[in-house]
């Protein structure tokens, strides 16, 4: 692969007397410093926040050896001094492009990169990368498992050591942490979020856009701008890449119109399906490998473990990169027979009162709560709430008031909610008074705190309903993260009585 990375400095494996700036001392950072200072780089490590509430983060890399030594720090800003004398800077996601900081080090024509596009130019096997607006942790998660059986079919008897598979990136561990390990006939599934993929000039082998909707608008400011950047996974493929698009999302599947290396597509419909892709039937889901080629059945409806449509989809997408990757259909079958989730995603907690509690604490867009709700059939008590992220709730509104039985709104978004809910509520009411009874008014409880609304729930509760918690919202006005709020969440479900 020849250099299109634009660092001028690919395949500088050897990184000593470098001086690396890392912006933002969380996973991402402390992940980049490790390899980079195990390479002989001179790293400075900045974060605006304290050395007191990173210090979780700092001990984690003083075990690399020649931390102590290659490793300065500077916490509690970043002066533009920091730019003195640097080769390249590495950004985490976490840090939007536009500080000052960075804007300086463009000017002043500094290279700029991140852990994944490093992991990208240096990992010496295939990489299949995923990104999307939704289901970006659960098909990369899927397609790993896939990966993992396809490896184990292909695997030599005599008990040799054969390829591994790593998956990691925005979900788990940022795959630089273990670039030194890959081996040419590995194979690596990365998930990569907008954030990472905001300054990237690098593509994976196998990329695929699963669907674009809005989301963290807040940092990428307009729809455009974030197809734009999600557009980067398969801007800098070559011809033998492999681009996986969702046919049923219209902003992921326009993105073919500029896709140079061979698609593949995945969508509920066989219309639209060009040459390769996989589709649903009646007896589940087909693969077509190619214009020529017969279909092939894959799996059973009933062999997917997953709930909901959308899970439906992302099973959809799973085969199709599978497919591009070259991995069999008896390793999809297994694969996905075997696969039951990520925690925080539509988990099932138990079952309290009759009903089912799920934990989809991972939905922090409306547009995703509205993926849960339609993930059942049965009388729904919603958990609404977090921390708004500017995003529209009127679509939701309208699900909600179709498909929920009550809804407890809690947290920083409780008000936006109601009112998006009152706004619809305006049209039920008119066709109620009209004497139209498709229509009901939802009713709704709010409460400051999330361990109030389980409380709540558990009170209103009635055999045969589902309790739900998908917020729609972040989880960052209580908690430090969606795995916090949901292990909360889990707990307090655990201890009813
Ligand atoms: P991501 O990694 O993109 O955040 P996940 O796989 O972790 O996505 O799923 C998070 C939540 O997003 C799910 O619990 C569900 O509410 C919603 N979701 C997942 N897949 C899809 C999809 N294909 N379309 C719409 N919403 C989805």
């Amino acid at each position: 692969r020849h250099d299109r990375s634009g660092t001028g400095i690919r395949l500088m494996k050897d990184w000593s007397g470098r001086n690396v700036l890392i912006i933002g001392a969380a996973r991402q950072g402390i992940a980049a410093s490790a390899y980079l200072v195990r390479h002989g780089a001179h790293v400075v490590l900045t974060d605006l926040r304290s050395a007191q509430d990173l210090r979780s983060e700092i001990r984690s890399l003083e075990d690399t050896p020649g931390a102590a030594e290659q490793v300065r720090y500077e916490f509690g800003g970043h002066p533009v001094s920091l730019l003195s004398g640097v080769d390249l800077i590495c950004v985490s996601g976490g840090v939007p492009p536009t500080i000052p900081l960075i804007e300086e080090a463009r000017a002043r024509l500094i290279p700029l990169t991140n852990d994944s596009q490093l992991f990208l130019e240096f990992a010496a096997c295939r990489v299949i990368g995923i990104t999307g607006s939704s289901g970006k942790s659960t098909t990369t998660m899927l397609v790993g498992e896939i990966a993992r059986f396809a490896m184990e079919l292909n695997s030599s008897p005599n008990g040799k050591q054969g390829p591994d598979v790593w998956v990691g990136g925005n979900i788990g561990t940022p795959l630089i942490s273990i670039l030194d390990q890959i081996k040419q006939n590995d194979l690596a599934v990365m998930e990569l979020s907008s954030f990472q993929l905001e300054l990237m000039t690098r593509s994976p082998q196998i990329a695929a856009v699963l669907n674009i909707t809005p989301n963290h608008l807040d940092r990428h400011g307009s729809m455009e701008n974030y197809t734009q950047i999600k557009g980067r996974i398969l801007q800098y493929q070559e011809g033998t890449d492999a681009a996986v698009l969702g046919r049923d999302d219209p902003t992921a599947w326009k993105m073919a119109q500029n896709v140079h290396s061979n698609i593949w597509s995945f969508g509920f419909h066989k219309q639209d399906l060009l040459q390769r892709g996989t589709y649903l039937a009646a007896e589940g889901i087909f693969l077509r490998a190619g214009a020529e080629s017969q279909d092939l059945h894959v799996v059973h409806p009933g062999d997917i473990k997953l709930r909901g449509e959308h899970n439906l989809l992302n099973t959809l997408a799973a085969c199709a990169i599978a497919a591009a990757a070259g991995l069999p259909v008896k390793a999809m079958r297994e694969g996905i027979r075997s696969f039951e989730g990520i925690p925080h995603r539509l988990e099932f907690v138990r079952n309290w009162g009759g009903a089912d509690w799920y934990n989809d604490s991972i939905a922090t867009a409306p547009e995703r709560a509205m993926a849960a709700i339609r993930s059942f059939d049965d009388p729904i008590i919603l958990l609404a709430g977090g921390r708004n992220k500017d995003l529209p709730w009127d679509d939701f509104a309208k699900l909600a008031n179709e498909r929920v039985k009550h809804l407890i709104v809690f947290g920083e978004a409780a008000e936006v909610i109601i009112h998006a809910i009152n706004d619809y509520q305006q049209i039920p009411a008119r066709e109620i008074a009209a004497g139209n009874k498709a229509f009901h008014q939802l009713p709704i409880t709010k409460l400051d705190r999330m361990e109030d609304a389980v409380l709540a729930a558990a009170k209103i509760v009635q055999p045969g309903d589902v309790v739900l918690l998908s917020p729609g919202g972040t989880s960052f006005d209580q908690f430090k993260d969606f795995e916090e709020r949901g292990e909360c969440f889990a707990q307090l479900v655990k201890d009813l009585t």
